[in-house]
């Protein structure tokens, strides 16, 4: 038996045969050519046959999974036709480079440029432009890509990287699960493995070599393990465990569409959070009340330059229609910190994330900032449009933000253009300043939501990104509670609405402390609203309540959360 980590990427636990996808022979040598007029052909006929491949790819992932999960393949046949990168390698065949390594030094230089990056969203964007590149080079080398879209057994597939293109290839109804040597959260086909509901482990390092063809695998996509070989009383414990997942999962179905409320009747708001609007989908097929966080700068990634206000416009008109008239928060620009635009020119800072960062910088690039805003408002007619400011750390920096919004928006009328008048402007409460002076900002702000993820990291003093001090990543100590219930407080007094859209609010131990704290709004990755809601409904708050004072009282994370647990918790049955 052999147990393996990873990165649990897709929840569910599969127990099939290892089907290992063998890499074509794409091996070639870099040789001189004389010739270049006739290399260059070659390349233009295997960019033509790829794009036929892709578009045929493209239309059967469309059939299978919908137009929004396309369009990865959409992303693949622009990277095809970018003229940057083809002219690039018309430049070294030029020089008498033969096609395959003239292709290959090229997208090796843009792969390498990705993967350097810092945030991880960028750095899955290396897949793409190696996904592209194998294709074109199987194209020059005339070698098969193998076709895995028909299986006759359930498999789990075993992969280095499993590319978009054979991710959106698989058949479904056999794959049962998968497991890869590299990847994390964002890539493309932990994305698509949570779109199929397939559970998925990626980032395994040695699967590919140490897991053979045929043997039986367990894949535990909700904790990341990976079980090869196993003994039998091992894989019954396995079975059971898939069963009770699958119950609950039924389980929870039950609450899609039902309100979300508590056993005595309060109502709270159960939202999602989005990078894309493709994933207002998500959110509603989980049932999602709202989106309760639109990270707008993922529009702003995987791309050479700013998005125009027109792409803007398009992507948040698409968000607002798909929520149908349901809150949609979108949030301004937030940049800098571990977000990087490569486009934009910033400074290296000692402290990124005590640095020129969301607010900061867009109160000083103004038109940057003015071009979301103008976005925004114009696309606020198609829904029901709430603005989010990142990062406020002070009165000054939101009254300035609401002043610019407002002159944006007096420019659209003078232009004749419709702008929404019922758009709530509300602020992230992710900087402890602005959670103590809550009631002051409340009195300003049409909603408050509170960003734990960053709130924490500012209040314990413990970066997020680095891990020998995520020890103090504690929402459940007493310190953030109290913060929590201070900025809960002051926007009640206010009569606002508060929220909370960092990771705390799909957590089990903190849903029934900020239910009993009369949070108002939990958005959360789209995967845990139904969960988060059968919690709910399953809880009293007037109950809970009268633990809330003594919670406030224990002094650490660990004594809250096997309070919590003690006492709070009910089973969801
Ligand atoms: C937060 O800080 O909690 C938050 C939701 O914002 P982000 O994770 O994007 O910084
Ligand atoms: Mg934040």
């Amino acid at each position: 038996m052999l147990e393996m980590k990873g990165i649990a990427v897709s929840n569910g636990i599969a127990i099939a045969k290892a089907y290992c996808l063998v890499e074509p022979d794409l091996s070639f040598e870099k040789v001189t050519i004389s010739d270049s007029e006739a290399e260059k052909k070659r390349l233009k006929n295997a960019v033509a046959e790829a794009k036929k491949d892709l578009e045929g790819i493209k239309a059967e992932a469309e059939r299978k999974f919908g137009p929004d999960k396309a369009a990865i393949f959409q992303a693949h046949l622009l990277v095809l036709e970018d003229p940057e990168m083809l002219g690039m390698i018309d430049g070294k065949i030029d020089e008498g480079t033969n096609a395959e390594a003239a292709l290959h030094e090229v997208s090796t230089t843009f792969i390498e440029m990705f993967e350097v990056m810092e945030n991880a969203y960028m750095k899955e964007r290396a897949a793409d432009i190696r996904d592209v590149s194998k294709r074109l080079l199987s194209k020059l080398l005339n070698v098969e890509i193998p076709d895995y879209s028909r299986l006759n057994e359930d498999v789990i597939i075993i992969a280095n990287d499993l590319t978009p293109s054979m991710t959106a290839q698989l058949d479904k109804t056999h794959v049962k699960g998968f497991v890869t040597d590299i990847g994390g959260r964002t890539s493309h086909s932990a994305i698509l493995a949570r779109t199929m509901e397939i559970p998925a482990v990626v980032g395994a390092k040695t699967a590919t070599k140490d897991i053979q063809q045929g043997a039986l695998v367990i894949v535990d996509g909700s904790k990341g393990d990976v079980i090869v070989d196993a003994e039998p009383e091992i894989v019954g414990t396995y079975q059971t465990a898939q069963k009770a997942y699958l119950e609950e999962r039924a389980y929870f179905e039950q609450f899609k569409g039902e309100p979300s409320i508590s056993r005595d009747g309060h109502h709270v708001e159960i939202a999602g959070n989005i990078g894309k609007p493709e994933d207002a989908d998500i959110v509603l097929e989980n049932g999602g009340d709202g989106v309760g966080l639109f990270r707008t700068e993922f529009l702003y990634m995987d791309r050479t330059d700013l998005p125009s206000e027109e792409e803007q416009f398009v992507s948040y008109k698409s968000v607002l229609e798909k929520m149908k008239g349901k809150p949609t928060v979108v949030r301004t620009l937030d940049i800098g910190g571990d977000k990087k635009l490569p486009y934009l020119k910033m400074e290296e800072e000692m402290n990124p994330f005590l640095g020129h960062r969301a607010i900061r910088l867009c109160l000083d690039d103004t038109a940057l900032f003015r071009t979301q805003l103008r976005a925004l408002l114009r696309a606020s007619i198609y829904g029901n449009l709430k603005i989010m400011f990142p990062m406020i750390a002070t009165l000054d920096e939101f009254r300035e933000a609401k002043a610019i919004l407002e002159d944006v928006k007096k420019e659209l009328v003078t232009e004749g253009k419709e702008v929404s008048d019922t758009i709530e402007v509300g602020m992230m409460v992710e900087i402890p300043s602005t959670a103590v002076m809550a009631d002051l900002f409340a009195k300003e702000a049409d909603f408050l939501s509170i960003g734990t993820n960053d709130l924490i990291q500012y209040t314990l003093a413990a970066d997020r990104m680095n891990e020998k001090v995520s020890y103090l990543y504690q929402p459940y100590n007493p310190a953030i509670l109290r913060l929590v219930k201070s900025v809960i407080d002051g926007a009640h007094k206010e009569g606002k609405w508060v929220g909370m859209c960092g990771e705390m609010a799909g957590d089990e131990i903190a849903i029934p402390i900020l239910l009993a704290m009369g949070l108002d709004e939990f958005s959360m990755s789209a995967s845990s609203i139904l969960r988060a809601r059968a919690q709910i409904a399953k809880s009293s708050k007037e109950d809970l309540e009268k633990h809330i004072e003594k919670i406030l009282q224990l002094s650490s994370n660990k004594e809250v959360s096997g309070y919590v647990k003690q006492y709070l918790m009910k089973e969801p049955k």
